[in-house]
């Protein structure tokens, strides 16, 4: 399909066979005997090294091959000379498809701190860090759907503008077409939402789950995968404004059952990434490897691949919040005041506290069930003694929260009971509700933050870098 890519001509034997090659210059370098030119196209983290004899082509025309010039060169694919690699072109013709003024093209073969090359997002998928990182997103991704599809469940496209609000939580975005310097009133003076578009209020979905659930009780299992949106202004290393989340949905799955999927899941993913994106893992952990050279020897991490293995190959920590909650009491941190937040029965865990648990006393992923119904959406299952519900959260090492999951409450009454008492109106909700009059059952179900993930499959630090165009607050450029 289409013209060779660099990848593959990389895996071919060299046979003086005539080829081209395109892509972007990331070096090149002028010795007495050769110039050498190293192109990528994005196909590898590796380039392909093409070699000229010098005099071979003009000042003028070597002087537009630069650092992020496009070019197609042609040649002969030969054994390379070099230790760096197996093979590399001879040229013979070289096309100039695009030059980068090396006065104005920012991207130069120097080290960029990550937070400049925020700022330069529409070119930063051309540096070997970020290339990287979307191939092993994109890998990540295919593994997702191939993992649920082979396990017979059906993928479910969830609206993305919604009139519910899952969480009950706010933190939403407005969709309106109403002229926002003219708004309608009505006679008490409110805004008039009849007249927008929908007829009412419409937000962006902060999660498919809801209508996820219509679809298990139907087609059994089911999982969504698509934007998130939510207008948290929390400038974190693990929130965004807009997030890819996996959301499976299981009738007659109970929370045992919810814990397994999630397990199995996530071991699955990363197992797929170890195997399919071994290059660029190994140049991601070097990476990491180089940054952590100028830290203190307990500061430094264990490295990528050991870590991903270490996760799938150990079973996560299952426990209850109450006791994790005990265990929290009894720390050392808590007893010498170093967390910043109190720990007691009730409270939300907060990120320090998650890691203790993850990093310090487990140190591997934890599973925790069983949370107080206070801190817990208004949809889960109501545990016998009536104070907690059948959540799960799993966390991770570095990251905190990578899955919230719960078996969800499928007795009407129940969770009419629950939806009044958090002060939802269930006129809004008539058609979930609606679920539990009609067949109701069972069922359980998860959302995994795709970003977490691939955060945590690369190794790096800031949600921002696992996504081409990270939408944050006061950042939505490109
Ligand atoms: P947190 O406490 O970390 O904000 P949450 O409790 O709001 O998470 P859920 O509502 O349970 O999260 O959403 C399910 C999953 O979606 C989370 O486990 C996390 O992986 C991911 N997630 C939630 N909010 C964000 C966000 N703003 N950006 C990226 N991922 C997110
Ligand atoms: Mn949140």
């Amino acid at each position: 399909m289409g013209p060779l890519q660099i990848k593959d001509i990389l895996q071919t034997s060299p046979e003086n066979q005539s080829v081209t090659v395109k892509g972007w210059v990331r070096t090149k370098r002028e010795s007495k005997n050769a110039i050498f030119i190293a192109l990528n196209d994005g196909s590898t983290i590796h380039n392909i090294q093409a070699v000229a004899e010098p005099g071979q082509f003009s000042a003028e025309l070597l002087s537009t091959v630069t650092t992020g010039s496009c070019l197609k060169i042609t040649g002969q694919l030969v054994e390379s000379q070099g230790s760096g690699q197996a093979v590399e072109v001879k040229i013979d013709d070289i096309l100039v498809y695009g030059t980068a003024d090396p006065e104005s093209f920012p991207l130069q073969p120097k080290k960029h701190s990550l937070e400049f090359l925020r700022e330069i997002a529409h070119l930063r998928p051309r540096t070997n860090t970020f290339s990287a990182i979307l191939r092993i997103r994109h890998a990540l991704a295919f593994a997702v759907h191939q993992y649920f599809n082979d396990g017979g469940f059906f993928y479910l496209h969830t609206p993305v503008i919604t009139a519910s609000d899952a969480e009950g939580a706010g933190e939403m975005f407005r969709v309106t077409t109403l002229d926002l310097n003219k708004l309608p009133r009505t006679e008490e003076g409110a805004i008039n939402f009849k007249e927008d578009f929908f007829g009412r209020e419409a937000n962006l979905t902060v999660s498919g789950q809801l209508e996820g659930e219509l679809g298990a009780m139907a087609l059994s299992k089911i999982y969504t995968f698509g934007p998130t949106f939510r207008a948290e202004n929390s400038n974190t290393t693990r929130h965004l404004a807009e997030f890819w989340m996996i959301e499976p949905e299981m009738a007659f799955f109970e929370l045992e059952d919810n814990m397994n999927l999630a397990e199995d899941f996530v071991k699955k993913v990363i197992t797929y990434a170890l195997i399919h994106c071994k290059d660029d893992l190994n140049f991601l952990q070097n990476r990491l490897a180089e940054e952590d050279k100028n830290k203190p020897q307990n500061e430094r991490s264990i490295p990528l691949l050991e870590k991903l293995s270490f996760v799938v190959d150990n079973p996560f920590e299952r426990l209850t919040y109450t006791e994790a909650i005990e265990i929290l009491l009894k720390s050392k941190p808590h007893k010498e005041k170093k967390f910043q937040y109190p720990v007691g029965w009730g409270i939300d865990l907060s990120s320090e506290h998650e890691r203790y648990l993850v990093e310090k006393h487990f140190k591997k992923p934890v599973i925790l069930t069983n949370y107080p119904k206070e801190i817990k959406s208004f949809y889960m299952k109501l545990d016998e003694d009536g104070k907690t519900v059948r959540a799960m959260d799993v966390l991770f090492p570095g990251i905190g929260e990578i899955i919230g999951g719960s078996q969800r409450e499928e007795d009407y009454d129940k969770l009419l009971g629950r939806v009044k008492e958090v002060g939802i109106d269930p006129d809004n909700l008539w058609w979930y509700l609606e679920t539990r009059k009609f067949g109701t059952a069972p069922h359980s179900g998860f959302g995994l933050g795709f970003e977490r993930l691939v955060l945590f499959v690369t190794g790096m630090s800031n949600i921002r870098d696992v996504i081409p165009f990270p939408r944050y607050p006061k950042s939505a450029e490109f």
